[in-house]
């Protein structure tokens, strides 16, 4: 996270009022409730530290949002300073030493590619050279595209944008391969992953410490055995389930929302970098944001459909239209290509402004929470872990609106800044 003088001072602080919180020595055991690239990267970091780690996932690892994501790594624009884009910054920066120890501790590809990205414009560039400066100031190199420079960056293309900007900057990744690394990584480290136990739910002992209740009943089922359930901490990291699984505790519990995400995947020329364009939807509605990413030469994802469905992650037909819709504003070619994937997963967003929910559980003393990344989980993932692991460990403070109870001020610059 890019830091300030001020920033410098908040992370010093120790969680005040919080002296009674659960010290995190190596004979403790911390279960993640949650395998996806949250609960796994938090696990991985809480392993190479030194602690013992059970992940309990309801599905499978993956099974929630990380392995449906599209994956891209976006960039933020220089002047954007929010709590939230400077959180997301710094997750982005430590991708590619993440995506590099990922190859390193598991030889498996994880797709990361820095392709950079060209975001297509519906008008011509107003205030271009504080745009582009700004980039540029950065260290990032950005460029103008005319309609001849945007049909050399993009084969096929016959859209109807006739400005575009090319950025250096920006990354993709592989969801599903990544949480494959991440399981195969931490298996490594001995964390214990227990797959399909249901949902798991946390209640509070009579004396107030956090413990989970399994579907069952039972306290803990035998595959923890050797697990003390009386003194073990416990991160929630369970995506858009984790209302659902905290219920039962006491305000302020974390509010998070799913929100269906579709994608496709055509058989069709790609881009050599991500594409990031705007179009209305089906209905003419306000336009919406979408994304081309490239797989092979002759295969691209399309994403991604923002759709408020409750619980529902099936892909529908409507989903399906929309995207291909979108697509072929820029790829009329489209018309011609099959589809050979689809699939939908459910966003957690934080039902408030300022980002997720990360830190520890006030007045629970063994409890900590990481969910409500929404949009930007796979991009944030490695700098919550870090953050919450510094919080767990070493009791650094988090920023405060990102607390239980904290957020909610609308930040001004959350939009992209093209
Ligand atoms: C279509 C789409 C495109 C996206 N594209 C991007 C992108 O390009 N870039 C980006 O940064 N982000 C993207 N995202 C967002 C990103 O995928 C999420 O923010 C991120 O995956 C959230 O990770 P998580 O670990 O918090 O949640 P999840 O991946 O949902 O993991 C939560 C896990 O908890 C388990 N669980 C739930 N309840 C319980 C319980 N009671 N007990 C035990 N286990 C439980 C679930 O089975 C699940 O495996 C996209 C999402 C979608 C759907």
């Amino acid at each position: 996270m890019a830091s300030s003088a001020n920033d410098e001072d908040r992370v010093d602080e120790r969680d005040a009022g919080e002296s009674d919180r659960l010290a995190l020595t190596p004979d403790r055991t911390v279960v993640v409730v949650g395998g996806g690239i949250v609960g796994l990267s938090i696990a991985r970091e809480l392993a190479r530290r030194g602690l013992r780690v059970v992940v309990v996932e309801a599905d499978r690892c993956g099974a929630g949002a990380s392995s449906r994501a599209i994956g891209v790594l976006s960039p933020i624009h220089p002047k954007q300073q929010s709590t939230l884009k400077r959180f997301l910054r710094s997750g982005y920066e430590a991708w590619p030493d993440f995506a590099r120890e990922l190859r390193d501790e598991t030889a498996i590809d994880i797709g990361y590619r820095a392709c950079g990205s060209v975001v297509l414009l519906p008008g011509a560039l107003a205030r271009e050279d504080e745009v582009l400066g700004e980039w540029r100031g950065a260290g990032i190199s950005a460029d103008l595209l005319d309609r001849s420079a945007i049909a050399r960056w993009i084969p096929s293309y016959g859209g109807p944008f006739s400005h575009g900007v090319r950025i250096e900057a920006g990354a993709i990744v592989h969801p599903p391969s990544v949480i494959a690394a991440l399981v195969r990584a931490v298996r490594k480290l001995g964390v214990r992953i227990i797959e399909g136990t249901g949902p798991v739910t946390l209640a509070l002992w009579p004396w107030g410490g956090a413990r989970l209740v399994f579907a069952e009943g039972s306290i803990f089922p035998e595959s923890l055995d050797g697990i003390d359930p009386y003194s073990a901490a416990i991160v929630v990291a369970a995506g858009a389930w984790s209302t659902d699984c905290t219920r039962e505790l006491p305000e302020p519990r974390p509010k998070v929302s799913p929100v269906r995400g579709q994608v496709i995947e055509v058989r069709h020329r790609a881009p050599p970098c991500v594409v990031r364009f705007a179009c209305s939807g089906l209905h003419g509605a306000t336009a919406k944001e979408y994304y081309i990413v490239p797989r092979t030469a002759d295969r691209f994802w399309i994403g991604s459909t923002v759709e408020e469905v409750g619980f529902d992650a099936r892909t529908t037909a409507v989903g399906e239209r929309e995207l291909l819709d979108a697509a072929r504003t820029i790829f009329p070619s489209l018309t011609e290509a099959s589809i050979v994937g689809r699939w939908a997963g459910l966003r957690p967003r934080a039902d408030r402004h300022g980002g997720p929910y990360l830190g520890p559980w006030p007045g629970v003393h063994n409890l900590w929470v990481a969910c409500g990344h929404y949009r930007n989980g796979i991009v944030a993932a490695p700098a919550s872990a870090k953050l919450l692991v510094a919080n767990m460990l070493e009791r650094r403070a988090i920023e405060p609106a990102f607390g239980l109870g904290g957020g909610n001020e609308p930040t001004g610059d959350d939009r992209p800044i093209l």
